[in-house]
């Protein structure tokens, strides 16, 4: 069990359930796993793969693939996006993630991770309902996938669901053509040392599709 008294778990207002589950955490899976936890603090991390994952809260890598401490290097945005390559002097987050997961970690596989229903692609591809005006953060980010948004929402012979599932994998698709875009990722993938990988992951049912790195298709994966 954890030794931490109540008193150094007052939190100063940080949520109950937040500091419950980390009690749960120290005298679960950090007590369980410490010698991996020492190991890791001591040597460095090593993981060999990045997931490039929503923000959505229903979308954890971690989770969703079982994932040990230290085993993948995780970068979240809105909608899983990749930008091009743009060395312009600006403030570049996913850039700066890709940078230091490639050039400084060396990783073997990057994987693109979409969702179901998720809320950015929806509202790419539903202007009235969303903020997606270009001075707004959300609208000048999801207006990456504004082009195929909007060819994807002439498609009236498409339910509104099958659009959003359709832009949810095309979007994975735009963002691995954009890991391309990166030198120093396209010179790793010709040299064969790093692989680019798309999945989606439904939330309703937890399928993962994967996605066909010939055909761009995302099918089921034959193990199971
Ligand atoms: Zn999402």
């Amino acid at each position: 069990m954890n030794d931490l008294s109540d008193n150094d778990l007052s939190g100063n207002g940080l949520p109950q359930t937040l500091l419950a589950g980390y009690r749960n955490f120290m005298s679960g899976r950090f007590t369980d796993e410490s010698l991996r936890y020492r190991e890791l603090a001591e040597g460095g991390q090593t993981p060999e793969t990045m997931v490039i994952a929503c923000c959505d809260s229903r979308s954890a890598p971690e989770i969703i693939f079982d994932t040990r401490p230290g085993e993948i290097f995780v970068l979240r945005n809105v909608a899983n996006l990749v930008p091009p390559y743009a060395p312009d002097g600006e403030y570049h987050s996913t850039s700066a993630a890709l940078e230091f997961a490639v050039q400084s970690l060396h990783v073997k596989h990057i994987v693109v991770l979409g969702h179901g229903r998720c809320g950015g692609i929806k509202a790419a591809l539903d202007s009235e309902s969303a903020p997606l005006s270009p001075g707004d953060f959300i609208g000048r980010w999801m207006s990456l996938v504004a082009p195929a948004a909007e060819a994807v929402s002439a498609n009236t012979l498409m339910t509104s669901g099958e659009r959003q599932t359709a832009l949810e994998r095309i979007s994975i698709r735009y963002s691995i053509a954009n890991l391309r875009s990166f030198p120093y990722i396209d010179a790793q993938e010709k040299k064969g040392h790093l692989t680019l990988h798309g999945a989606w992951f439904d939330i309703s049912t937890g399928e993962l599709w994967v996605m066909d790195r010939k055909t761009g298709d995302f099918i089921r994966p034959s193990s199971e």
